[in-house]
């Protein structure tokens, strides 16, 4: 028996990295899956196709997540689509890394509009959906960064940190009606995103993780299954590390 069979997720930024991993995963494991993007290009079609071909209904959509109410019609759109909304997962991030004194208003502005109100923005959309329902998992990504902080990230730090105190609030509020709210905070995952820092960073990175390697997107998508699936029927306000031991 796979664990998502006839359920259906909406996953943002996930044309590629850890969002299209997820996304792959959950459609491996029988899940429906509509997944938005800033646009539908090539990756994000290479992606619906890898999906598609797992035998799942599946449907990429553009959609900019800071936008509140592009937000609201894209999960219009979804709905009328797919019907339900079993699953969302809070994937879209971006990094604009700097020391505070030389971080622009732009830069904040930007990284707490893409990675914070975004959550807002989806889970809002698609709360009286599973209240509806009287069921869902919501999966928001933080990161270790939004556990401990980290210098020169004030910015995605603070954001990571903000979803954290999101995650908790929305699973107090929620539970009663058996929707969970978990977070997961990923470590160093080799990604686009990290692809772009310095060799050297990257190796200070390693260097600070116990089990000496980076992670990959399905080291992170597989506990996202679980924290979609019944197997974690239990579990909600949690935030989990997935980062070979760096945050204990
Ligand atoms: P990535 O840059 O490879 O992928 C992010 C995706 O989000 C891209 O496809 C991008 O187009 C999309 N996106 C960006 N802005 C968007 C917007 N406004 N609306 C919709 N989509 C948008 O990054 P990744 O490494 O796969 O990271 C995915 C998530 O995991 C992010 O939230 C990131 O902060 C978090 N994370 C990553 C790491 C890591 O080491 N890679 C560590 C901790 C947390």
């Amino acid at each position: 028996m796979k664990l998502l069979e006839g359920k259906t997720a909406i996953i943002t930024g996930a044309a590629r990295g850890i969002g299209k991993a997820i996304a792959v995963r959950y459609a491996q494991e029988g899940c429906n899956i509509a997944f938005t993007d800033l646009a539908i290009n090539e990756s994000a079609e290479q992606t619906e196709k890898e999906i598609a071909a797992l035998g799942v209904k599946v449907k990429g959509y553009a959609s900019n997540a800071a936008n509140y109410d592009d937000t609201m019609r894209v999960v219009e759109e979804i709905v009328k689509e797919f019907g339900r909304v079993d699953i969302l997962v809070n994937n879209a991030g971006i990094t604009k890394d700097g020391a505070l004194k030389r971080m622009t208003e732009d830069q904040w502005d930007a990284v707490i509009a893409v990675n914070l109100k975004s959550v807002f923005n989806f889970t809002k959309a698609v709360q009286p959906i599973m209240w509806k329902q009287a069921g869902g998992s919501v999966i928001n990504m933080s990161s270790v960064v939004g556990v401990s902080g980290n210098a020169n990230q004030i910015n995605y730090s603070a954001s990571k940190a903000g979803i954290i105190g999101f995650t908790k609030s929305a699973a107090k509020e929620m539970g009663v009606r058996g929707i969970r709210h978990n977070a997961v905070a990923p470590g160093f995952i080799i990604t686009e995103m990290t692809g772009v820092l310095p060799e050297d960073v990257k190796k200070a990175w390693e260097a600070q993780i116990p089990m000496k390697r980076g992670g990959t997107p399905e080291d992170v998508a597989n506990v996202c299954v679980f924290l979609a699936s019944d197997l974690s029927s239990y579990v909600t306000g949690q935030v989990i590390n997935v980062c070979g031991g760096m945050n204990t």
